[in-house]
């Protein structure tokens, strides 16, 4: 197999071809600026209000709610200053998750410099989150919770609906980042009581740069980019059509194939679990076994470096990344699997593989078998592994 093998679909994902399709007249023929009132413009104009359909279809909302960014990280910039601002007179508390994207937590320090108390909620060994905790957390200056939908490195999905429910109850705002969960997901915003949930097309087979966030009707929000009146003043600059007619696309094509990519997933995810599991030793599996992304696969192999196991496998083809995209540039270990308790020497030795449409059966047992024999040679250089031989 000379074909390079990709499972970092949670990184990143290859822009579809019925979406890039979809795209390409908004780039060259149908370049008019929707704000331009000849008709060039408004065939911009028509196209940016019908992806703004797809996407507040595919969430349950209004189109009237959806705003278009330029990615998650924007969006959850806004959600979350927007409404800190907004909200500042009634209070300065701002519940979150230890487990969030950095577009979050990086975000909350920010606030937390500018005078908000941030509480930061523990999750247990599998990630979740206690609905316990998160009550008792609840002063009457509390008025956000951010709590992600599904987790970027362990797939873990939070138990959202009673989350949107104590929120409701307690009259508080509720942000969710969706990003991981859209595509793998079914989510009615309504129904789970969202006020704002962030999206980004590049994670479900869209552009990269291009997001959205809801904000639910009626909740009042300060722009985070100040200029022009697009997206109903609350979100300036000209909008990126062809961006947006292809997140458009894509998240039609990922509701609308939902079931059957989620049982073609779990199935790879089942059949790459097993066969670590059943053919390496001293491994572990992070994340709910269950509640969890279906393509989501993250394991700790002891004794070993997360960095020394990407590159071997890079050296074989495959693409994979040791906790997140943003954190493997460094190394220090992931926040998350810190979070559910691991110590940091086996925090070093994770590896995240996350499938995709366009994995195969056949990739996962190339997959498995590579990794048997790259854990066995990275072993058998490891000094503590030598140990743990000599005390059998
Ligand atoms: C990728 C990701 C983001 C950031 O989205 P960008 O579009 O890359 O800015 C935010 N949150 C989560 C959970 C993500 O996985």
């Amino acid at each position: 197999m000379s074909k390079y093998i990709y499972m970092d679909n949670s990184a990143t994902t290859p822009v579809k071809k019925k979406v890039l399709d979809e795209m390409i007249p908004y780039f060259t023929e149908n370049f008019g600026n929707p704000s331009s009132i000849y008709s060039l413009g408004s065939n911009s104009k028509v196209a940016v209000e019908k992806a703004r359909e797809q996407v507040a279809r595919a969430l349950g909302a209004d189109k009237n709610e959806i705003y278009f960014t330029a990615g998650g990280s924007e969006s959850d910039n806004w959600a979350l200053k927007g409404i800190a601002s907004k909200h500042k007179n009634k209070g300065n508390h701002i519940i979150t998750t230890k487990i969030e994207h950095h577009a979050v937590l990086h975000t909350c320090e920010y606030l937390h410099k500018n005078g908000f108390e941030i509480t930061y909620l523990n999750v247990d060994k599998d990630g979740l989150i206690d609905l316990k905790e998160l009550e008792s957390a609840i002063t009457d200056k509390t008025i956000l919770i951010s709590i992600m939908f599904a987790n970027n490195e362990i797939g873990t999905i939070q138990p959202i609906k009673e989350i949107g429910e104590i929120a409701k109850s307690k009259n508080i705002i509720f942000h969710t980042d969706a990003v991981q969960a859209i595509g793998n997901v079914r989510i009615d915003v309504k129904e789970l009581n969202i006020d704002l949930l962030s999206l980004s097309a590049h994670k479900f087979y869209g552009p990269k740069g291009m997001g959205a966030l809801y904000i639910r009707k009626g909740l009042q929000i300060d722009p985070l980019i100040a200029g022009g009146g697009q997206e109903r003043n609350k979100r300036a600059g000209t909008e990126n059509v062809p961006g947006i007619v292809g997140l458009g696309k894509a998240i039609e094509l990922a509701y609308e194939n939902l079931e059957e990519h989620n049982e073609k997933l779990i199935k790879l995810r089942e059949r790459l679990i097993n066969g670590i599991q059943e053919n390496i030793k001293y491994t572990r599996i992070n994340g709910h076994r269950t509640k969890r992304l279906p393509g989501n696969v993250n394991v700790c192999f002891e004794f070993i470096e997360g960095e020394s196991l990407l590159l071997s496998l890079d050296i074989e083809g495959i693409a994979g990344s040791s906790g997140s995209a943003c954190t493997s540039g460094s190394l220090d270990p992931s926040h998350v699997l810190l979070a559910i308790g691991l110590p940091h020497e086996i925090a070093h030795g994770s590896l995240r593989l996350s499938l995709g449409d366009f994995n195969t059966e056949e990739e996962v047992d190339y997959v498995i078998a590579k990794l048997v024999k790259i854990v066995d040679r990275l072993r058998n250089m490891s000094p503590l592994y030598d140990k743990i031989k000599e005390a059998k």
